[in-house]
């Protein structure tokens, strides 16, 4: 077969974007080498639908090795008894969650979309708000911090089967106890979706959700680092108290639901290939090497929120006590869409994204989310912070004036020589 190289020129180009840029979605990373190269690997040849040791297809006792690391490694970075490493996303993960423990039409209660929360906490648009019956809880308008006493009001109300806490564009630690509280109350189960923090939370940055929550779904490559895919954990194995079966109507252990949930509940056959990678990343978060990076993800992002509040701009909550902030740029007369838009121009990559109780719509917005974990990865320490806000700052100040964008993307683009990406691909 001749070599595609149409396609392996654009990666090549991906690779130099990559390499020029500030890459602040707080949702991205850049993983090893090894990690990477894993992800190209003769395993993805291999059907392995089933589990390691119970697998529907021959040929499997390699992939059985590596599918165990995976699952060994990642319950002892979390220190937990269960551990599913298949979903190929963090979507995946929470949709075979709900498969698990959840029927059509039973009531979910989750955060709001436009107040930090996920799609698949019950958004209309997705499969948790549309098989399921959506309720949500909110932040405080003036603080920004989650509405404990709405959630608590809320699940009174609605009874929820689950309710789901974690996020997508929320700064701060969250108050598990008082959640599996009110939960334990209406009779509901607590999943936490760390798919964001859970670097963080694998290094005891943050609190542990194990302790009060009975499910926890992640993503992989967030801030964990690793390849592209979701998993879900259990930091004790439990009956399931409200007697759900299985397909065959047996009263199954909640593992073994949440097993048959995403094989054959959800997914066919597992990406073994990449699960060779979420092993070699989880080798990685056990390291001292990913304890000193995730500590200095958090002291970055306190360096920037502390360099964007000190030139007056408004973070949602008052800082941060994770990898990511959110800004309201209303005081600043620049919209999400707009702002998104000119540090494209500077090579500051960063998302649009709506701020609590936003009177703009989810396509303008009136906020903007900047995450640090890939800057880190890349090298960059507290120091480094006040150059990057300031080059985000003069973009967004100078909206209009092309030719000072273009001396922004110069200036980045020098600054991001000195931390080398990927030296080893020339
Ligand atoms: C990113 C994210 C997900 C989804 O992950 P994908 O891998 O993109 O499907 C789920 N939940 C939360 C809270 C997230 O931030």
């Amino acid at each position: 077969m001749q070599r595609d190289t149409l396609v392996f020129d654009l990666i090549r180009k991906e690779l130099e974007r990559q390499r020029r840029g500030i890459e602040l979605i707080a949702s991205e990373n850049f993983t090893s080498l090894q990690v990477m190269q894993a992800m190209g690997n003769v395993m993805t040849n291999k059907y392995a639908e089933g589990y390691p040791g119970r697998r529907y297809y021959g040929g499997c006792e390699i992939v059985d090795q590596t599918e165990q690391l995976a699952i060994d490694r990642l319950k002892q970075i979390f220190n937990i008894e269960y551990a599913n490493v298949q979903p190929h996303s963090g979507a995946q993960a929470n949709a075979s969650l709900m498969l698990a423990i959840l029927q059509p039409g039973d009531a979910i209660l989750g955060l709001d979309l436009s107040m930090g929360g996920h799609l698949t906490h019950g958004s209309p648009v997705n499969f948790s708000g549309k098989l399921y019956q959506p309720h949500s809880y909110g932040v405080t308008r003036e603080e920004g911090i989650i509405d404990y006493t709405m959630l608590e009001a809320k699940a009174r109300e609605v009874k929820p089967k689950l309710i789901i806490c974690g996020a997508s564009a929320y700064s701060r630690d969250i108050d598990y106890k008082r959640i599996r509280a009110v939960a334990d109350e209406v009779g509901a189960f607590v999943l936490a979706d760390i798919a964001h923090p859970a670097g963080l939370i694998a290094k005891g940055l943050l609190s542990s959700p194990f302790d009060h929550c009975h499910f926890v779904t992640s993503t992989t490559h967030k801030t964990l680092r690793g390849p592209r895919g979701g998993v879900i954990m259990m930091g004790k194995d439990f009956e399931n108290p409200f007697g759900l079966k299985d397909p065959k109507g047996n009263i199954r252990m909640m593992s073994s639901l949440i097993d048959l949930a995403v094989f054959p509940g959800t997914q066919g056959g597992p990406l073994e290939h990449v699960i060779a990678a979420k092993a070699i990343a989880f080798g990685e978060i056990l390291t001292d090497e990913f304890t000193a990076y995730a500590k200095q993800v958090q002291s970055n992002a306190q360096a920037m929120a502390k360099a964007f509040v000190n030139r007056g701009y408004q973070i949602i909550s008052g800082g941060t006590d994770n990898h990511l902030m959110l800004i309201d740029l209303r005081n600043k007369n620049i919209s999400g869409k707009k702002a998104e838009q000119v540090l494209g121009i500077a090579d500051i990559t960063a998302n649009k994204n709506m701020v609590p109780y936003d009177d703009k719509s989810a396509f303008v917005t009136s906020g903007i989310r900047f995450g640090v974990a890939a800057v880190t990865t890349r090298g960059m320490k507290e120091e480094h912070m006040e150059f990057v806000v300031n080059a985000i700052d003069t973009s967004l100040m100078n909206a209009d004036d092309a030719n000072l964008l273009a001396k922004v993307k110069k200036d980045v683009n020098d600054f991001m020589s000195q931390f080398v990406l990927y030296p080893e691909m020339g």
